[in-house]
């Protein structure tokens, strides 16, 4: 299909992006990788009469340890958090997510920062993000604002991105030593969306007590949901195989999914249940490493 008429525009600096999208309001869109956007276009979902390519600004795509933060470039491709040595030696949550997004192809155009900025529940980066307790840097021409990624998703689709702002970086608070995360997605064939998807990450003491966790759902919400509940409920005890069954539970409990092609919504919560039990397991094998 072919999408409807648009002009296109291609700014060099962050500067001229912004008189654009100032000029233009809500009928400009920005495009980064296309995986999101186009596919919309084609099918009519979007129509924005003016995009704004954002691939030929340089300084967007990088992954680095700086202070207290990993900090990720919002152009960054999947591919690049894939092959990334850092994120492969330290950051297993990101490697298991950005390595079941798609298909190799896909993967070499999106970026982290569309994921995000996309508000799409059924994408795996935002309950990742939720488990990691991430920050997102929006800029625009008045400056850069700072927003905790637990205000970031509003409702389908719709984020706290404001018109005229540029997801510019994602910032992880870098885990202190006895962390570990893990993701883990049920979908249909390789390349799906998931049918569920649950990302976690805990920090434990030196007695393998858990000083911190958190749990992110993915597609079983109209954002994806962080499991406030379970992970309250994890911190201070150690992870025993009935703490874990109990997580899995309140997880489950705190999903909200509909019945649709990929099942219906009880089989959803059990899925839940089960995959953070899983990646519970799985961080905690890594946090002990
Ligand atoms: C066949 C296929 C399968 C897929 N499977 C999965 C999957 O399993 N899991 C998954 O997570 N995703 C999946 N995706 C989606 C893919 O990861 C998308 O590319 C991603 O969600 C959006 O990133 P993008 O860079 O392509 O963004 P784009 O498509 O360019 O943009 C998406 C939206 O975000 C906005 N936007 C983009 N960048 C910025 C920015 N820096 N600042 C502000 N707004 C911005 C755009 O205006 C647009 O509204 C799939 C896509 C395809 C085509």
């Amino acid at each position: 299909m072919i999408p409807p008429v648009f002009e296109y525009f291609r700014p060099k600096t962050l500067p001229e992006a912004f008189n654009l999208l100032n000029q233009y309001g809500e009928d400009a869109k920005i495009l980064s990788g296309g995986q999101s956007l186009i596919p919309m276009m084609k099918f009519r979902l979007a129509r924005p009469s003016y995009v704004v390519d954002i691939n030929r600004i340089a300084g967007l795509s990088y992954i680095k340890e700086e202070g207290e933060y990993l900090k990720i470039g919002g152009l960054t491709r999947e591919s690049e958090i894939e092959h990334s040595p850092l994120i492969r030696s330290k950051f297993p949550l990101l490697l298991d997510t950005a390595a079941v997004i798609a298909d190799p192809q896909v993967r070499n155009m999106a970026t982290v920062g569309g994921n995000l900025a996309h508000g799409d529940p059924a994408n795996d980066h935002p309950a990742t993000m939720l488990a990691l307790g991430a920050q997102i840097v929006a800029t625009s021409k008045a400056g850069e604002r700072v927003i905790p990624i637990e205000n970031f998703f509003v409702s389908l689709l719709s984020t706290a991105l404001q018109p005229g702002e540029i997801l510019t970086e994602i910032r992880i608070p870098i885990p202190p030593a006895g962390s570990g995360g893990a993701y883990f997605k049920l979908e249909r064939k390789v390349g799906d969306f998931a049918t569920a998807a649950v990302a976690v990450q805990v920090t434990l003491d030196a007695n393998g007590v858990c000083q911190k966790a958190g749990i992110g759902l993915t597609n079983v919400g109209v954002t994806a949901v962080k499991a406030a509940k379970a992970e309250a409920f994890l911190r201070g005890k150690k992870l025993d195989e009935a703490t874990i069954r109990q997580a899995g539970q309140l997880a489950a409990d705190e999903a909200e999914p509909s019945s649709d092609l990929r099942g219906p919504a009880e089989y959803k919560k059990g899925l839940v249940k089960e995959l953070t039990q899983r990646a519970l397991l799985r961080a905690l094998e890594r946090a002990r490493k």
